[in-house]
C-alpha cells in the first residue's frame, strides 16, 4: 500500500498527461510556454482571486512575498511552530526573524490567541518590527481566518497565507489561497495538487504586486526588456512540462478529487472516532486532506502502532516529528518546549495515516481494523 498513490492517478489521467507532455516537447516552449498562462488563469479563478503567479516551488513562492514587502533584518513574521520549515525558513533567509506561535490542538492550526501574546511580548520587548503573519492552512484546513485577519488588521501586519497543503479547502465558501493579502501554494508531488517534480504559485488581488511578482520571479526584470534588471528578485518559474501536467490534474481535482478525499476522511473517522481523537473540521470548514492525522494516547502508544501497521505493509506518517522551536537551525533562539505546549503534545502523539483521493475502501477498511485491534 502507497502512503499517497501517485500511480494509482496516473493510470487514470495517463491519456491527458502524457499528450501535454509530448505538445511542450513538440512545441520546445520549456520556460513559461502557453500552459503555464493557462494553469495561472484556471488556478486563479478557482481560488477566486485576480491573479496566479507560478514560479518554481512554495518554499520560492514564500520568499518572493516576503521579499514583496521587504522583509529583511528586524523584522519579526509572525507564523505556526509545528508546520515545514519553510514556513518560517523563508523569513531567516532574508535576515527576517520568524516568531513562532503555538498551535490550537483540536486543528494543529496557529492559535490566534497564542499569536496576539506573541505580538504583544514582540512589542515589549522592542527590539523587532512586527511586519507580518504567515498563517499556515495546514494538513488541507484553512487556519482560523475569521480570528487571525482582525488580529493583523489590529497591529498592521501583512497576512502571507501557505496555503501549500491548504489548496482546495475552503472556509465559510471561500477557497484556501485567497485568505491573504498574498497567498502562496506548492505542487510539490505529494500535495493535495501536486506536479511531477517542484512547482508552486502565489495569489494574489494587487496589479502592482502581481507585476512585481512577474520580474521578481525572472531576476526583477523589466516587463519589455530581459536585460532590464529593475530589482534584485530570483529565477523561479514553474517549468511549462509541468504546467501540462498540472493542466488535467487540476480538471480531476475540481472533478471529483477532493470529493473523494472528503469520502476517504468520513470513511476514516466515522470508524476510528470512538477509539482515537480523529480530525476536527471547524463548522463551515472544508479540508482538502493533504494529511488524516489522528491524535494517540501518547508517543508510546503512537510508536507502537506505527511499527505495527508497518509490520503489515502499511505505512504511516509523523508530521511532524519536532516544533520549529526545536530545530537545530533555530537552537540559537533559546526557545524553551514551555512556551509551546500544544505543539510538543502533538508532535508526541500525531500519526497521519495513508490519503489520497484514489484510497479503496477495503484498504482503509483493513488500516482500521488494525488500528481497532485489542
Ligand atoms: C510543502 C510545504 C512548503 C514548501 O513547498 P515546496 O514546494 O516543497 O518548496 C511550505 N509550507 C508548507 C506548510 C508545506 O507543507
Amino acid at each position: 500500500m502507497q502512503f499517497r498513490d501517485l500511480c494509482a492517478q496516473y493510470r487514470a489521467l495517463k491519456p491527458e498527461i502524457d499528450a501535454g507532455i509530448q505538445e511542450v516537447i513538440n512545441s520546445s516552449a520549456f520556460i513559461l510556454g502557453k500552459p503555464v498562462t493557462e494553469l495561472e488563469n484556471k488556478l486563479a479563478k478557482y481560488v477566486g482571486r485576480k491573479h496566479c503567479v507560478t514560479c518554481a516551488n512554495g518554499t520560492d513562492a514564500l520568499q518572493l512575498a516576503l521579499m514583496i514587502w521587504g522583509i529583511g533584518p528586524g523584522d519579526a513574521v509572525f507564523t505556526s511552530d509545528f508546520t515545514y520549515f519553510a514556513s518560517a525558513g523563508t523569513t531567516s533567509i532574508l535576515g527576517g526573524t520568524p516568531v513562532l506561535v503555538d498551535i490550537d490542538l483540536s486543528t494543529f492550526n496557529m492559535d490566534p490567541d497564542a499569536l496576539e501574546r506573541q505580538i504583544e511580548r514582540v512589542l515589549a520587548e522592542g527590539k523587532l518590527k512586527p511586519k507580518a503573519v504567515v498563517p499556515v492552512d495546514l494538513f488541507g484546513q484553512p487556519a482560523d481566518y475569521d480570528r487571525i485577519l482582525p488580529i493583523a488588521t489590529k497591529y498592521g501586519l501583512n497576512v502571507l497565507e501557505d496555503g501549500a497543503q491548504g489548496f482546495g479547502g475552503s472556509m465559510h465558501g471561500k477557497m484556501a489561497c485567497s485568505f491573504g493579502d498574498i497567498s502562496t501554494t506548492s505542487f510539490f508531488p505529494a500535495k493535495p495538487l501536486g506536479c511531477y517534480g517542484d512547482g508552486g504559485a502565489i495569489f494574489t488581488d494587487d496589479d502592482e504586486v502581481d507585476a512585481r511578482l512577474r520580474s521578481m520571479r525572472a531576476q526583477g526584470k523589466s516587463p519589455v526588456d530581459k536585460y532590464d534588471n529593475r530589482e534584485i528578485g530570483m529565477n523561479s518559474r514553474l517549468d511549462t512540462i509541468q504546467a501540462a501536467i498540472l493542466l488535467p490534474k487540476f480538471k480531476a481535482f475540481v472533478e471529483h478529487e477532493v470529493d473523494d478525499v472528503n469520502r476517504v476522511a468520513d470513511r476514516y473517522t466515522e470508524r476510528l472516532k470512538n477509539k482515537y481523537v480523529t480530525p476536527t473540521v471547524l463548522p463551515g470548514f472544508v479540508s482538502s486532506w493533504a494529511q488524516y492525522t489522528i491524535l494517540m494516547e501518547n508517543r508510546e502508544k503512537r510508536d507502537a502502532m506505527q511499527a505495527k501497521l508497518k509490520e503489515q505493509g502499511i505505512p504511516s506518517m509523523v508530521y511532524y516529528p519536532r516544533g520549529l522551536h526545536q530545530q537545530e537551525a533555530y537552537k540559537w533562539m533559546g526557545l524553551e518546549d514551555s512556551m509551546y505546549p500544544n505543539t510538543i503534545e502533538a508532535t508526541n502523539r500525531v500519526l497521519s495515516l495513508p490519503m489520497h483521493p484514489y484510497l479503496k475502501d477495503e484498504d482503509i477498511d483493513l488500516i482500521c481494523n488494525i488500528l481497532l485491534e485489542d
